[in-house]
């Protein structure tokens, strides 16, 4: 069969927008950036709880009175109920970041419902809340996965940018210089407390640069808003 060629690119194309660009619209809504008329902007935090780096940022959030999303991977939460029971307890917006954080886009709906509903079982179990916000695994998505978090009822968040903070090579200075250099109006801005694969991840350093990263934000006039805000 002769095929279309150039319409078959474009598809694939639009295909491959909708898997990787974590806010693309085309496997449902993602929520990829807050309103830009004004200096607002909000933290949110993936792949904990991790006790290494959750709690210090915990505290740092408190200290400072700054709300943050947390995105937790259900396997961590399995292993660390107390710290994600924290996280909530202290009025942060929890949401789900799947079981095994796996990459959802080459899997079928079955496999995608289970990463979903187990995790989400095991976010209610431990904090006794109900999550209300889902982030694929590095946003990547199909269409079954919109089916999934429609059923769960979930505002689904993309990000506005990442600093690579999980790269090991980067210090906590840098975590934040890069911080400072992005922030602009409306950002949904993603660190990581945790490593989606290895439950004792070292995240240290995003916790270390997150009082800079506030105070930065705070000099040139940010005010950092609750993520449920943006929740549909
Ligand atoms: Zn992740």
């Amino acid at each position: 069969m002769l095929l279309p060629l150039a319409a078959t690119g474009a598809a694939l194309g639009a295909w491959a927008y909708g898997t990787y660009e974590p806010n693309s619209p085309l496997f449902g809504r993602a929520v990829g950036r807050g309103p830009t008329g004004e200096r607002v902007a909000y933290l949110t935090f993936d792949d904990g709880p991790n006790p290494g780096a959750t709690e210090p940022i915990l505290e740092t959030l408190a200290a400072w009175g700054v709300p943050a999303a947390f995105f937790l991977v259900g396997e961590h939460v399995r292993r660390l109920p107390a710290v994600a029971r924290r996280v909530a307890a202290a009025g942060h917006e929890i949401g789900n970041h799947t079981l095994r954080h796996q990459k959802l886009h080459l899997r079928g709906p079955r496999r995608i419902r289970e990463e979903l509903e187990r995790a989400h079982e095991l976010i209610v179990d431990a904090t006794n809340q109900v999550p209300r916000c889902f982030r694929a695994p590095h946003g990547y998505r199909n269409p079954f996965v919109g089916v999934a978090t429609r059923r769960l009822g979930y505002t689904v968040f993309g990000w506005t940018f990442g600093v690579w903070d999980s790269d090991p090579g980067v210090s906590a200075e840098e975590i934040r210089a890069r911080v400072r250099r992005k922030l602009r109006p409306g950002a949904i801005i993603l660190l990581h407390d945790g490593d989606g694969y290895d439950p004792q991840g070292d995240r240290r350093r995003t916790a270390a640069a997150l009082p800079g990263i506030i105070a930065d934000a705070r000099a040139a006039g940010y005010t950092f808003r609750p993520l449920r805000e943006l929740v549909a």
